[in-house]
């Protein structure tokens, strides 16, 4: 925090109010010499005057700590941006989701039709060993897209530290799971726990 700056927004706003530093500081219950000393750069006011200062200069906590007034329009800009960012990466995991759940269905599909194609119809049998190997492969190649897809979709939250992640692909692979949850370990803490799914960083 930059105190000479504040010192001076705080001479700034309370000459706007028409004070006089003993004026302010008899309002605060406080000398006017710690007025002076704030004013002067040396010295923030202690927490249990922030707010009563605040009041008398009509200024935020925000405002006196950054030692400048702040647009509302910033402020509020700034709230959108990040209200938007999360609402879309939201949206993103959904559809990632959605995305592997069509794969899956897919993937089964083809798999179990091959299956049947070999199993139901007339034909030599290296025909059906084919059929039933290129269902294996479609499968395992299924499942490992989908695995690639659903890892990047969202995060995992550590139950130890709640640090949101994205694990490596093997050790997701890997990882016992559940329909909400992995056991993975977190980056952040080293633990290794049951991590729930999250769809947003926050
Ligand atoms: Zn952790």
């Amino acid at each position: 925090m930059d105190q000479i700056k504040i010192g001076k927004f705080i001479a700034e706003q309370r000459k706007a109010k028409g004070l006089t530093q003993s004026r302010l500081a008899e309002q605060l219950l406080i000398s006017d010499k710690t007025v002076s000393k704030w004013e002067c750069g040396y010295g923030l006011p202690e927490v249990s005057l922030m707010l009563p200062l605040c009041e008398i200069l009509e200024i935020s906590v925000n405002e006196l700590l950054c030692g400048e007034r702040l647009e509302i329009s910033e402020y509020k800009q700034k709230a959108e941006e990040i209200i938007m960012n999360f609402v879309q990466e939201r949206e993103e995991n959904k559809k990632k989701i959605f995305a592997c759940i069509i794969s899956v269905v897919a993937t089964l599909l083809s798999s179990i039709s091959l299956i049947m194609v070999a199993g139901l119809f007339e034909m030599e049998v290296w025909q059906r060993v084919m059929l039933i190997s290129i269902a294996c492969v479609t499968m395992v190649f299924g499942i490992f897209v989908v695995c690639v897809m659903e890892s990047s979709a969202g995060y995992f939250e550590c139950q130890h530290c709640k640090t949101r992640f994205v694990p490596a692909l093997g050790s997701y692979i890997m990882g016992v799971h559940g329909i909400t949850w992995r056991r993975l370990k977190c980056p952040e803490c080293g633990k290794v726990s049951n991590c729930r799914k999250r769809l947003s960083k926050k």
